[in-house]
């Protein structure tokens, strides 16, 4: 595995890519597996470790952040990938960047909400990432779903040559989602927190939208959590959402910690209003 901070220029070889900021867990290692997948045990998988300043806010956490890069390089060994990439801040953004991503409206909303010019960070690295590593695809999570959401509407209304795959959510044994925040959450901050995977449980069991937000409301309130939004859109968030498949995704605060996640919901015939 070549561990660097400075890319060559890429071979002919497939290549897939997974965007991280370390702290590697199991959901980072499946996005490497289903990258491996989609190159073949001929092709490159590459990882980047970045911890990008652009996307936290000036009360967020990027200096708590977790930094693990010995145990995140050797879980790239252990996924078997190619190329280790850990940018300086430099190397991604030169001396006095000006330009950054619009993510549109969307970036408004949901996370956007509560973290402004989260997604302009998120999209401005991954933009920039994406020229950087010129991957055929690019390996993201549905645990932030937004994210994905608006990556590849980046990389389709700007037409970066990529495609993007999203990969279902890794999950601990009571359901609550693999996060490198989990960490923070003291014995009970984590025992509250199951709450979240049982209100998106609740919520896959009801059928109107109203039905379903009240369901996942009662089981996150019923645990003591501290809710920002409980919302439900349709797969591509949109405000619309019809009846058939639609997407249930929530953010809490548990102590000190914000926990976000989302899961499929059923829409039926009267839950369109
Ligand atoms: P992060 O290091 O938190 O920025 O995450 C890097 C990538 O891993 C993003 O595409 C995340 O959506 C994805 N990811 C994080 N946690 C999980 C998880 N539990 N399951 C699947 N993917 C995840």
């Amino acid at each position: 595995m070549i561990v660097t901070d400075v890319l060559a220029p890429r071979s002919g070889k497939p290549r897939a890519f997974v965007p991280t900021m370390g702290a590697l867990h199991d959901g980072h290692r499946e996005l490497m597996r289903v990258a491996r997948e989609h190159v073949g045990l001929e092709g490159e998988v590459v990882v980047s470790v970045f911890v990008n300043p652009l996307q936290f806010g000036a009360n967020e956490d990027f200096d708590q952040y977790p930094r693990t890069l010995e145990a995140d390089r050797a879980a790239c060994e252990a996924e078997g990938v190619n190329i280790l990439y850990v940018p300086t801040v430099w190397t991604i953004y030169g001396e006095s960047p000006s330009i950054t991503v619009d993510p549109g409206p969307l970036g408004e909303e949901l996370e956007g909400a509560s973290r402004p010019g989260h997604f302009a960070g998120v999209l401005t690295v991954v933009g920039i990432l994406l020229h950087q590593v010129a991957p055929d695809f690019a390996l993201f999570g549905e645990k932030d779903y937004q994210q994905l959401e608006l990556v590849r509407r980046m990389c389709r209304d700007l037409s970066f040559p990529v495609t993007v795959v999203g990969v279902p959510t890794v999950r601990e044994s009571d359901g609550l989602a693999r996060s490198s925040r989990n960490v923070y959450l003291s014995a009970d901050d984590r025992r509250r927190a199951a709450a979240i995977p049982r209100a998106l449980k609740a919520g896959s069991n009801a059928t109107s939208v109203e039905q379903i937000r009240t369901a996942a409301i009662h089981e996150l309130n019923a645990a003591d959590l501290d809710i920002d939004y409980v919302e439900v859109r349709s797969n591509d968030l949109g405000h619309d959402v019809p009846e058939g498949e639609a997407r249930l995704l929530l953010a809490v605060h548990a102590g000190s910690s914000r926990l976000i996640d989302n899961g499929p919901v059923h829409v039926g015939s009267d839950g369109s209003e």
